[in-house]
């Protein structure tokens, strides 16, 4: 079987390993994120970081050797679910010609000679199936990558978490 929409997987997954600085970005702005902070639901360059932590001395902050923390799932599943080509549209089709997820401007464009898509939730258990069998490998890979990130700088703080509440 063709694995045509993994191929453009580590593209995707470069796009999402580069948290950018939400403080920076919001004075447009484009820092990368050392720090994740849990209380803020933001994330900080090293300088603004330094900012956050003579307001919000109590917040605990998270580096990236902690980076199963940050909230990348769901970065990665709104990643994993945006149209490659159609940044602002959702893939919601199937085509079975070329093994690939789609949105409905691709069907009208690059999909328009496949005779055969289907909405997702259309599709049948086997082929949902072999939806999900994707999806679980993009979850490996991005395991993986994560696996791999190196604990470079600790930049965590103590976590008090485990005194406390779990
Ligand atoms: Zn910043
Ligand atoms: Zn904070
Ligand atoms: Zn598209
Ligand atoms: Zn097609």
């Amino acid at each position: 079987m063709a694995t045509g929409s993994l191929s453009s997987v580590p593209k995707r997954l470069r796009m999402v390993e580069d948290f950018s600085c939400t403080r920076c970005s919001e004075q447009n702005l484009t820092e990368s994120a050392d720090i994740y902070c849990e209380k803020c639901l933001r994330f900080y360059c090293k300088k603004c970081v330094i900012l956050h932590s003579q307001f919000f001395t109590i917040h605990m902050t998270c580096g990236r050797e902690d980076i199963k923390k940050w909230p990348v799932s769901k970065a990665v599943e709104d990643f994993l679910r945006k149209c490659e080509v159609h940044e602002d549209e959702t893939l919601t089709k199937f085509c079975h010609f070329h093994s690939q997820l789609c949105c409905s401007s691709c069907v009208g464009t690059i999909h328009s000679q496949c005779s055969k898509v289907t909405p997702i939730n259309e599709l049948t258990n086997t082929q949902r199936t072999y939806l999900q069998g994707l999806l679980v490998e993009l979850e490996t890979v991005l395991g993986e990558i994560k696996n791999l990130q190196r604990p470079a700088l600790s930049h965590c703080r103590e976590h008090t978490r485990n005194m406390g509440h779990s």
